[in-house]
């Protein structure tokens, strides 16, 4: 995003195409979701946690993730020792997620730019250039008034 690589030729972008790759290749383990951290209540009565005052067990990190499927959503507890951890796997989602994009848009750039699998000759018949000839007056719904 952001860049404009309609103004690279095709050397420069197929170029360009193999080092993302091997950027995205190069992303560590990652996850995606979010984590929050926090201190949470058990909710037993008898529990100290429940005295007021407490502000409740923890500290710990819940990763949430959206999942197909009932429910939607998943959650699992992070041990805090581990949540900077999970914090640098989301951060790696997210580099890898942008880097796709770019690694997409290269791609459609290249697509689009006459090279890659032949174009197909344009036909002389093409109804694009076909003119207007007379009848069909119910297609014609866009008239301007
Ligand atoms: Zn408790």
């Amino acid at each position: 995003m952001g860049k404009d690589y309609s103004t690279m030729t095709v050397r420069q972008l197929e170029e360009l195409r193999s080092v993302m790759l091997d950027r995205i290749a190069a992303v560590p383990a990652f996850r995606r979701g979010s984590l929050q951290v926090g201190y949470r209540k058990c909710g037993r009565a008898n529990c100290r946690c429940a005295r007021p005052g407490e502000q409740g067990h923890g500290p710990r990190g819940l990763w949430t993730r959206t999942v197909k499927g009932p429910g939607g959503s998943r959650g699992q507890y992070i041990p805090v020792e581990q949540v900077d951890q999970v914090r640098g796997e989301l951060d790696n989602y997210a580099q890898f997620a942008a880097l796709v994009e770019d690694y997409i848009e290269i791609n459609e750039v290249l697509c689009t730019s006459g090279v890659g699998p032949p174009a197909r000759r344009p036909r002389r018949g093409d109804p694009a250039s076909g003119g207007e000839k007379g009848g069909s007056i119910a297609g014609r719904t866009n008239r301007k008034r």
